[in-house]
């Protein structure tokens, strides 16, 4: 089984899209619909451990119906984003801590790790050769999506597929604040569980994300955005929300659910607890009930929260809604600490700000 760093071969797309037809995207892009001209792919089996890395024109997979990935889910995934800094260069955001996130799902699902080094080289060899994908309005990036996939075609469940396939496609995003940073309103989920101790709530699978499909419609149907999660047993701690982590602001105290293997350990939210000690604020990792919430809501104790996450950065919660009713926070409005969070963060992404923890990877 080789170990040594794999070498990519390249084959460029012979179909790639002209300048104008990436300008009409470009002006629009929204969320995870339109894809680059390449993608990365490197296969892994259990004789020859990863091999066949190939940066290739971005393109349809042929999969067998019986591959195990269709059946058992074996399957998960990152994301992170390139942003396209003032002076032109492109970077990205801590690619290595989203290649050691890619290795612990890994393990939890079976799966065999991918090197750091492969991992971090696929994501800059994809933007480098698709980097006019990379846009230049302010606060549109390319979303990377690294995944992994089970491609074994056997439909045995007593063990996990013998082969794997890695891909990578990028995917140019708009804004998620037009017309400004807007407070959500948060539905929590007394009904659904989304992980529980011993499970895969830590891991980023695609499991996860199925079975909360229909909390999220749940909250929608509740005239909310987004679905906070609670604990599995009494449906009384806060955990995270679909796909971003929160945080509580008691005047200049952070306070954020701690990682018990339930929730992501979300990359937004390391970099938050570190901005805020360096910002001079008191941080504490504790878990918080519902009623606390509202509680110190009503008391005028909680002045902010808010969520974060990769996608859309720092989210302000402006209102809280349950089975037993709701509250707002403070006055459902945009908080100054959360505010300045996000300008912080935001300014080490697009290099508008000092980087004083390296955080920035330059393609
Ligand atoms: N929780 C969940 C369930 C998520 O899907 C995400 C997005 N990856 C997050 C939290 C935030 O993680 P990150 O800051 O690394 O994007």
């Amino acid at each position: 089984m080789t170990t040594a760093p794999l070498t990519f071969d390249v084959q460029l797309s012979d179909h790639a899209r002209s300048a104008e037809e990436r300008e009409r995207v470009l002006a629009s892009p929204g969320f995870g619909q339109h894809f680059t001209d390449h993608m990365i792919s490197v296969r892994w089996t259990a004789r020859d451990g990863w091999h066949d890395a190939r940066l290739k024109p971005y393109g349809p997979l042929v999969l067998d119906p019986a591959t195990a990935v269709f059946h058992y889910a074996q399957e998960f995934f990152e994301g992170l984003k390139a942003y396209r800094q003032g002076n032109g260069s492109i970077v990205t955001f801590r690619p290595d801590a989203n290649a050691a996130r890619f290795n612990v799902t890994a393990r939890r699902m079976a799966m065999p790790e991918l090197p750091e080094e492969t991992f971090v080289r696929s994501l800059e060899l994809l933007v480098q050769t698709d980097r006019d994908w990379v846009p230049t309005t302010e606060g549109h990036t390319l979303y990377l999506r690294p995944f992994m996939i089970a491609t074994q075609a056997a439909l045995g469940v007593n063990h996990p597929s013998d082969e794997y396939l890695y891909l990578v496609i990028a995917s140019p995003a708009g804004s998620y604040f037009t017309g400004g940073v807007k407070p959500v309103h948060v539905w929590l989920s007394q009904d659904y569980t989304r992980a529980a101790p011993g499970g895969t709530g830590f891991a980023k699978c695609g499991g996860n994300y199925a079975g909360a499909f229909v909390a999220q419609r749940e909250a929608v149907e509740n005239g909310c955005d987004q679905v906070v999660w609670l604990d599995a047993f009494e449906h009384r701690y806060v955990e995270e929300m679909g796909g971003m982590n929160i945080f509580f602001v008691y005047g200049d105290r952070l306070v954020t659910p701690p990682l018990t293997g339930t929730l992501l350990p979300g990359i937004t939210r390391d970099s938050i607890l570190k901005l805020a000690v360096d910002l001079g604020l008191e941080v504490t990792e504790r878990p918080i009930t519902t009623d606390e919430w509202r509680e110190a809501c009503e008391s005028g104790a909680m002045t902010e929260a808010f969520a974060c996450g990769t996608a859309a950065v720092i989210t302000p919660i402006g209102r809280v809604s349950g089975r037993d009713g709701g509250w707002t926070v403070a006055d459902g409005q945009p908080g100054e600490l959360t505010l300045r969070l996000r300008e912080e963060l935001v300014g080490i992404q697009y290099g508008t700000r000092p980087d004083p923890h390296d955080w920035i990877h330059k393609i």
